[in-house]
């Protein structure tokens, strides 16, 4: 008999997530506050419930995809109370990106409860998640994200156990804020050729085969016209939305204040995109990150 996932937030993220589940044979039951997520996962193929209640009865798996962790920890600890819900050999799995406490919260309140719980948030974006390749950094007991690996394989390429319960949200963090920081320094570095008179394709192939060779220049450079196929190359639409990494590094900097860490490269960074949210006015937040690069160059 197939397996019963209770998919909670079915947006740009869980939609297809939850999607991908179904193509996968496992029978997914959608919950969401906004009823047109809630018609295009129906039309995906999950059934609708109409309770968080009715959506945990007796699920083998419990999948969120929220967008902070005030709302996680009321839909599974105050207010929902889905730990007190659930089947108590179900799995828990939240893919949130959210504070580590957070997580540690959830998973504790699920240890008093004896309800595995698995924090595993995602790097791959909207693209990964429609094409399955997401990759999960995972927190909790090694038991418990062997037993995710079930679900979590249909929806992504790579899964990672990084330690025990939050562990999983400390890793995406510092993966993303080194993220911003060397894309920053990239838009830096080209911008500076640019100025003096380099063309920054030119400049690109040649940092590429160099000590300054990075993900952001190779992957995903954020000058315009040197890739095809980038957010840079299509006015910046698409791709990881600079409110995203706001929150992300705002997530690290929280991290670095709990655990008194030294983090001046990511604090730098956390202050350039927010100082560059709002330039001048504009309201930059639902562009790429990668358009940092016209903080550099008013004109680019
Ligand atoms: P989104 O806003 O598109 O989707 C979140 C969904 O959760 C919405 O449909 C919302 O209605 C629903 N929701 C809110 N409260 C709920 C509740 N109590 N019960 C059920 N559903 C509820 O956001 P998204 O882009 O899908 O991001 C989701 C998470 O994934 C975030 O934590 C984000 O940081 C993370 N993330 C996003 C990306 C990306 O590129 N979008 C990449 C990596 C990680």
């Amino acid at each position: 008999m197939a397996k019963t996932v209770a998919f909670f937030g079915l947006g740009n993220m869980g939609g297809p997530m939850a999607a991908n589940l179904v193509k996968a044979g496992f029978q997914v039951r959608a919950f969401d506050l906004v009823p047109a997520s809630v018609q295009q996962a129906v039309k995906d193929g999950c059934v609708a419930a109409a309770t968080e209640k009715a959506a945990v009865e007796g699920a083998d798996f419990i999948i969120s995809m929220l967008p902070d962790g005030a709302i996680a920890e009321r839909l599974y600890i105050d207010g929902a109370g889905l730990l007190d819900l659930v089947n108590p050999a179900a799995l828990v799995i939240d893919c949130s990106t959210i504070a580590a406490a957070s997580s540690r919260r959830i998973g504790s309140e699920g240890k008093k409860r004896n309800i595995r719980v698995v924090d595993a948030p995602v790097s791959g974006g909207v693209a990964g998640a429609q094409a399955a390749t997401l990759a999960f950094m995972c927190g909790g007991a090694a038991a418990d994200v062997e037993a995710a690996r079930e679900v979590l394989k249909h929806m992504g390429a790579n899964i990672f156990h990084a330690g025990e319960s939050g562990a999983g949200q400390i890793a995406k963090i510092c993966n993303n804020m080194l993220l911003a920081i060397h894309m920053i320094g990239t838009a830096e570095a080209l911008q500076l050729g640019v100025d003096n008179g380099l063309d920054p394709k030119t400049l690109s192939s040649i940092m590429l085969k160099s000590s300054g060779c990075n993900w952001s220049l190779e992957k995903y450079n954020p000058y315009p016209g040197v890739m095809d196929n980038v957010p840079a190359s299509r006015a910046y639409q698409g791709g990881f939305m600079v409110k995203l990494m706001q929150k992300d590094l705002g997530l690290a900097m929280g991290a670095a204040l709990a655990s008194h860490s030294s983090t001046p490269m990511g604090a730098l960074a956390n202050n350039l995109y927010n100082l560059y949210s709002h330039l001048g006015g504009d309201d930059n937040t639902g562009l790429d990150f990668s358009s940092i690069q016209r903080l550099f160059d008013a004109g680019v």
